[in-house]
């Protein structure tokens, strides 16, 4: 098993203590209109980066694509100074940050121009991506576009075996998305269902957890949405049912204003703030251990597909 980074394939037991859904290289100001979306610094990204390195952070998915402000190639210059394995993304976000020029892609084109990017690497530069995400709906509905995105993403992890990870807007339509999955006969243990921390029912959190799917509790330290001791009681109480096996951790960080220089949580806010709180309510090194490294290490590796010994 493996999993594909933008320095090349590793062992999927080398990624370590892992962030399951970041952004390092990331400019959503085109729509937002708010400079403070452009996170394109690399020293300040980098410096932000040596806190989560302290504090024993191996590795990132780095769910940035196109229509974001993706670019690879920081990526891996970030990858190789700072010696933190990064995981790179095809696919696109959600309406309206779908690039125009592929607002009237059909499922078939989009699910093309993924593989082409899986097999070659992204945009001429030779990197493979490791996931396709972050794969986005929209507040309690799918628009038209989203729903062509979905189905292309389907047939690409499919073909590839790359885990699809993906976005829903403040964790709605969760359980619609693994419905679609299901239809599409796509296995849920490659699927990373994003920002369930934002779900406001458990209860369709632990539908989705009863699915199969990953779980991701991706935006800890963004306290404008909701306090970790939230996020906090909610976990607790998915692992007191049996789920610790599919549940992921980040901190989803896209604002300046995010970073710990301009006061903001930093990607450090896991293993700093959330970690050290789970260990005082009494959760075990052992399922800590399952939340940061062996469940991300399943989530992340490529699913091999029949015949396919790499
Ligand atoms: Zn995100």
């Amino acid at each position: 098993m493996y999993v594909q980074t933008v320095l090349g394939k590793i062992p999927s037991d080398q990624l370590g203590v892992c962030a399951c859904h970041e952004h390092l290289y990331v400019d959503l100001s085109r729509i937002k209109k708010d400079e403070d979306t452009r996170l394109q610094d690399l020293d300040l990204v980098i410096d932000d980066l040596q806190l989560f390195k302290r504090l024993g952070g191996q590795s990132i998915i780095e769910v940035t694509n196109d229509g974001m402000g993706r670019d690879v190639t920081k990526l891996q210059e970030i990858s190789r100074r700072l010696n933190l394995h990064i995981v790179a993304s095809t696919g696109c976000y959600k309406d309206p940050f779908i690039p125009d020029g592929k607002l009237t892609w059909n499922r078939e084109q989009l699910a093309d121009w993924m593989i082409s990017e899986i097999e070659e690497g992204i945009e001429g530069t030779g990197i493979k991506p490791g996931v396709i995400g972050e794969i986005g709906s929209s507040l309690n509905e799918f628009k038209p576009i989203e729903i062509e995105m979905f189905h292309g993403a389907i047939q690409a992890a499919k073909q590839s075996g790359l885990p699809l990870s993906t976005h829903t807007t403040l964790g709605t339509c969760a359980l619609e998305q693994v419905e679609m999955f299901q239809k599409e006969n796509l296995p849920l243990d490659q699927v990373i269902i994003g920002h369930q921390d934002l779900n406001t029912s458990d209860g369709i959190v632990l539908e989705v957890l009863e699915s199969g799917a990953f779980v991701a509790l991706d935006t800890i330290g963004k306290t404008n949405y909701r306090s970790d001791e939230d996020r906090l009681a909610s976990l607790i109480a998915f692992i007191g049912k049996g789920y610790e096996d599919q549940i992921l951790l980040s901190s989803d960080l896209t604002r300046k204003s995010h970073l710990s220089a301009f006061g903001g949580q930093g990607y450090d806010v896991v293993l700093r703030t959330f970690i050290p709180a789970l260990r005082r309510e009494g959760v075990t090194e052992d399922v800590i251990n399952k939340l940061l490294v062996k469940n991300p290490q399943k989530a992340f590796s490529i699913h091999s597909r029949k015949g396919d010994l790499r």
